[in-house]
Formats: C-alpha cells, structure tokens, sequence
C-alpha cells in the first residue's frame, strides 16, 4: 500500500509542511505529511493505514499547547479544524460539536443561543478537541463541568465515553495517556440564561486577558501547572525571571507563566528557559513547576 495515495484520497494532504504554521508558538520543524481528514470515514482510513505501514502519526487542533522540536517529523499530522468543525444546540441545552470546531467560536455562538457555560473558554484559542483532551480551564471552570459524552476512535472503534469514564482532574484527562485515541466530537450540557448577563461576562473575561497576558506575542498560554496551593507565576515572579530571556525565548513582562517566542525562538530556547526556570524554583521554594505545555516531536532523552 502506498500511504501517500491513502492520505491524499482521504484528506487535504501538505508534504513538509512547517509546524510553526501551525503551531501557536510559531515553532516547529515540518511534517513529513500534514493532512486535514475529510470526515470520521476518512480519518478512519487513513490511521488503519499508518498503523499498517508503521507511520507515526499525532492528531492537533490548533497546536496552542504544543511545543514542536525543530527537528522534522516523519509522520503524519492530522489536524481537525478545517472539516470536523460542526455544531448543533439544543433549546434544553444540549450541544453536539465536531471535535475540530474552535472554542471561542462555539462560545460565541452559545451566547447567541443564549445559553451559559462557556463563558470561561470564550478566549481560549483552541479546539473543542484539544480542550477536551487538555481538561482547559480558567476562572474556577473547566471542560469537566460541562462534557456529558465524548465520541472517540480508539481500538479500531468508534464508541461514546460517559465523562464519568475520562477521569477528569486539574488539567488532565485519560485521553493523554493514550495518544493513539482520537476525539471525534462531544455532548455538552449548558444551561440556558440571560444573553446580556453571558456576554457582559465574556466580554468581562476577554478583557481581563487582554490586560493580564502577552496576546500580542507567540506564546503556549501558561507553561507550567499551577502546583497545590501555589500560582506558579508567583513563584517565577519572586525568584526575579519576569522578562528572563534565553535566546529569542522570554518570561512575558506582563505574565511571568507566560514564555513568548520573542524573536526567532528555537524550541531549543523555550526548552532551556522552562529548566532554568524549573531549577531556580526549585531551589528557592522547594517546589517542582510541571510543565502544562505538550513537548512534542523531541528526541527521547530530552523529554
Ligand atoms: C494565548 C493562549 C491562552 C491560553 N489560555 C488557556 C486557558 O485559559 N486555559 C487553558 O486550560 N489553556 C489555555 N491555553 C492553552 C491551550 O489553548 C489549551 O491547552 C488547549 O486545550 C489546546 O487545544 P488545541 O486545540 O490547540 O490542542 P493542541 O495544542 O493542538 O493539542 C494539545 C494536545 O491535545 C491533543 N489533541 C488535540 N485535539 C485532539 C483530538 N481531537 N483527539 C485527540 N487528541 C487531540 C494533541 O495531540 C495534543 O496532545 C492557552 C493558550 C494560548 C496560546
């Protein structure tokens, strides 16, 4: 079998396509092949394929936690915002999403419906896949409170989890200690509330962010979890790494969880700050920062 003819029959397929295109960092190496599946058939398809061949393969959204090697991968990316991106409210609140659509957008659009409970993801630049996988938070909410059921491919099957089943904590979900499942799509309870009361609150939160976080700069969001009873950016702060920089990587001068890709980062750059990091608050606090970003594509002892 000749997986190219595969992936391209079953998707839109790029060959070397540079990850820092895709990747909200702007960094990363290029992708032997880059493929947006056209629909679960096809997705099917295409990872009976690679496993056939041995082709590695990794599943994105919009790669806003990833921390891509510079190196190439040699394997396939399967990315799942351009087809599996639609959505479908219900008056009881009910919504069904493509796992591909974008957060923020599906946020929106619940306001419009008049329907609360993602009001805290509405500037999250993610996919419902990648926040469901990532268990994404802010505010004191997260992906937990609202999934009822995620539609998954794993095993050569495709079948429903109860949330019950995903194990759900801080930040953390069973989907990321089995890579090879794929989120497909999702059954969300909101609850149906006042329209101007969501949006005040939307537009409440979007500014907060714009005040509090380096927007205008790559970035991952926040590097490191915040440990029991710590904020992480505390404890950067107070070991003076607020605008540290190694190469073109730098702790955000407006928020110290935050490294921008400065100027020309390499991965290599991002990786060597998260350590000094780790190392300096470890040895002042005692604490060890874990980090929230997904290493990816990194050789094995480096990980
Ligand atoms: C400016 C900024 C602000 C941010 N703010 C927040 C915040 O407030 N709260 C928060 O929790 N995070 C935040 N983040 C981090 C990030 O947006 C989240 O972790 C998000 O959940 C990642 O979603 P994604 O679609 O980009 O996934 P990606 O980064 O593409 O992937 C993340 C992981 O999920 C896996 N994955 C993605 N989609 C699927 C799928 N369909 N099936 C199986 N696996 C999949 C990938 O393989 C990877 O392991 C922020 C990031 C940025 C850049």
């Amino acid at each position: 079998m000749n997986i190219e003819e595969v992936l391209d029959k079953h998707g839109d397929m790029c060959i070397d396509e540079p990850l820092c295109n895709h990747t909200t960092f702007r960094i990363g190496g290029k992708a032997k092949y880059f493929v947006y599946p056209k629909n679960e058939l096809s997705l099917t398809r295409m990872i009976e394929a690679c496993n056939e061949v041995g082709m590695p393969y990794k599943v994105i959204g919009k790669g806003s936690n990833l921390l891509c090697h510079d190196n190439d991968y040699d394997g396939v990316i399967f990315c799942l915002d351009r087809y599996f991106i639609d959505f479908e409210f219900e008056s009881d609140g009910k919504c069904f999403v493509s796992a591909g659509c974008s957060i923020i957008l599906l946020a929106n659009e619940a306001m419009k419906a008049s329907l609360s409970g993602l009001e805290f993801a509405s500037g999250i630049p993610a996919t419902v896949g990648g926040t469901i996988v990532m268990n994404a938070g802010a505010y004191k909410s997260d992906m937990s409170q609202i999934v009822k059921r995620v539609r998954v491919l794993r095993d050569h099957k495709i079948e429903w989890l109860d949330v019950s089943e995903i194990g759900y904590t801080y930040r953390h979900s069973i989907f990321q200690e089995h890579p090879s499942w794929v989120v497909i799509a999702a059954q969300l309870q909101l609850t149906p509330s006042d329209q101007k009361e969501i949006r005040d609150l939307m537009d409440a939160r979007r500014n907060r962010r714009k005040e509090s976080q380096p927007l205008e700069k790559p970035s991952a969001g926040s590097i490191f979890r915040n440990p029991e009873n710590h904020q992480a950016w505390e404890l950067i702060e107070a070991c003076g790494l607020r605008e540290k920089q190694i190469g073109g990587a730098k702790v955000s001068e407006k928020h110290c969880n935050f490294i921008v890709n400065d100027e020309r980062a390499t991965a290599q750059d991002v990786a060597a700050l998260i350590e000094h990091i780790q190392s300096e608050v470890r040895e002042k606090f005692n604490v060890h920062l874990h980090t929230e970003v997904e290493k990816f594509n990194w050789p094995e002892k480096n990980t």
